[in-house]
């Protein structure tokens, strides 16, 4: 007897998620894969309306979800045409003419208490020139466009970074798709026309297709994109925006062909009234300017992407808006909204995927029965809450950290208020260096230490604790050897299109 017909069980067996990009596959893959038996999990994409379409670099924590659900990576990056990312390259965000790394990882190992960075500001004081950058093993092989699986020993410098992936868009949800359908995912094409909700609990109960079809659920995940056709268009969950701190509202997006340099990471260059990202895949380079609205027109924006392409464009340039924030409640009644129906925090460090596989974690650690316990739903959006606004501060701080002033966006930016939470942060780095960390944070401090460094945001004064140690000659020493130790390790690593080549070539 399946479980629905036992006399008073509680259980969810209907999962219905809307929407089918990377966010309805993702939570599609996962529930198929960790709920096996006994719940009918169904999705509804329409092809006419079509997904988002970009989001194609990820952070370190992917591999995890992959790890989980057991897929192969040579089998995923042949079939998405992947390539491997150690961190991002952050071109002309402090200044014009700088540049600095955002490694995945750690710089250096760890000798004594005092942390590594210290000993290098302590260098730098001394008259050390070895830039920050050279103590991350991620940026000593990135910078040679070579690549590697990091060792095992934990004692190898080449144990300290870790790494993602940059992949195609659609080949990816088409990936998942088929991993879910494999696995009893029930796919219907078809548009979303209307929702019908239950007067008294408020619930969503149906949602009626527009050639008539009705799909029932016990719980509803929204997939839907910017659109959040159920938390927003049925519940009127309500939205925070961001603007004031992340004035970027549009993009603009172009595939285009191979230049020189496979290089094994993204790069962000800073522009007039935004960035460009430059993504490289097996088979093209993908390629957006993020501008706000407010400082640029769409066509300056489509002609500076056009002119700054690695090679030749395949395809017309697509425009794209967004308004970031987040949604007041990422799970209202029994509606659970996933991906950019939740929110969205422009694509700076790549985290909206990662942030489409916390939703999943959370899911699936709260997952509810048919009496939807409040406190559960609480926790649940206080966790998410939480989560995505440390994320939110750490993209600010590279706004705010600039010393541009070449342009109105940039002096808006460097003028502007920032939240008490990033606040309390930059000046604790500012003081002393130090790294201060609380509630959750996604990016660790290595992370915050590449973009307070690499934006100038330097302490003015070493840690207390140094004053007990051998003296700057020592920590110089140190860290000359570390770099060397960085580049000799980097120079065994075969490059990056040696190793696709060998493992993963599409
Ligand atoms: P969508 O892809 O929009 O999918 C929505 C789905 O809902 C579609 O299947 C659509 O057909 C369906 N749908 C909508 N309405 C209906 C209806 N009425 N009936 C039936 N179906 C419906 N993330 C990263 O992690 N890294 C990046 O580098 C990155 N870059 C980005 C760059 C830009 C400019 C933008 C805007 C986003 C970027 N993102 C990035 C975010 C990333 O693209 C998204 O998080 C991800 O693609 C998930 O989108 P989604 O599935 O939530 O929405």
């Amino acid at each position: 007897m399946a479980g629905s017909e036992k006399a008073g069980d509680r259980s969810i067996r209907r999962v219905l998620i809307v929407g089918g990009g990377s966010a309805g596959w993702m939570t599609a893959a996962a529930l198929a894969h960790a709920l096996p038996r006994g719940c009918a999990i169904s999705l509804i994409e329409s092809e006419e309306i079509g997904t988002v379409g970009v989001g194609e670099a990820t952070i370190p924590p992917i591999k995890l979800f992959n790890d989980t659900l057991g897929i192969a990576e040579d089998e995923f990056m042949k079939a998405t045409k992947g390539s491997f990312k150690l961190g991002i390259e952050f071109v002309d965000w402090a200044k014009i003419g700088h540049r600095y790394f955002h490694p995945f990882g750690e710089y250096g190992k760890p000798f004594d208490l005092v942390p590594v960075h210290q000993h290098w500001l302590a260098a730098r004081a001394a008259g050390c020139s070895v830039p920050l950058d050279d103590l991350a093993m991620a940026w000593g092989a990135a910078s040679r466009d070579r690549f590697a699986k990091p060792l095992a020993d934990p004692r190898s410098i080449g144990s300290t970074f870790s790494y993602a992936y940059h992949f195609d868009a659609g080949l990816y949800a088409k990936f998942l798709r088929s991993y879910a359908e494999a696995r009893g995912v029930v796919r219907h094409e078809g548009k979303v026309a209307s929702t019908a909700i239950d007067g008294a609990s408020g619930h969503v109960t149906s949602v009626t297709l527009d050639d008539g079809r009705v799909l029932e659920g016990d719980l509803f995940i929204d997939c839907s994109g910017f659109r959040g056709l159920l938390i927003e268009g049925a519940l009127k969950t309500g939205y925070d925006e961001w603007t004031r701190w992340l004035p970027c509202d549009r993009a603009v997006a172009v595939p285009c062909e191979h230049g020189a340099g496979f290089t094994p990471y993204t790069r962000s260059t800073a522009r007039e009234a935004g960035w460009q990202w430059r993504i490289p895949l097996q088979h093209r380079v993908g390629n957006g300017y993020v501008y706000s609205s407010a400082h640029l027109g769409d066509q300056e924006a489509a002609d500076t992407l056009l002119a700054n392409l690695d090679g030749k464009p395949l395809a017309d340039p697509r425009g794209l808006r967004f308004v970031t924030g987040r949604r007041k409640l990422f799970w209202n009644a029994n509606v659970i909204a996933i991906g950019l129906s939740s929110g969205f925090i422009e694509p700076l460090e790549s985290t909206s995927l990662h942030l489409i596989q916390a939703g999943i974690s959370k899911l699936l650690a709260f997952f509810p029965t048919l009496d939807f316990d409040p406190a559960v739903r609480d926790e649940y959006n206080r966790v998410a809450i939480t989560e995505v606004e440390r994320i939110r501060d750490f993209v600010i701080l590279h706004y705010k950290l600039t010393q541009r002033d070449d342009s109105a966006l940039w002096r808006d930016c460097a003028a502007m208020d920032i939240p008490d939470t990033l606040a309390w942060k930059i000046g604790h780095f500012r003081r002393d260096g130090k790294l201060l960390s609380r509630d959750m944070d996604l990016f660790g401090s290595p992370s915050w230490l590449a973009v307070h460094v690499g934006q100038f945001n330097l302490p003015e004064r070493l840690d207390p604790l140094l004053d007990y140690g051998d003296g700057a000659a020592k920590s110089r020493t140190f860290v000359e050897q570390l770099a060397a130790a960085v580049a000799r390790a980097a120079e065994t690593m075969p490059t990056h299109a040696d190793y696709i080549a060998h493992h993963c070539a599409a």
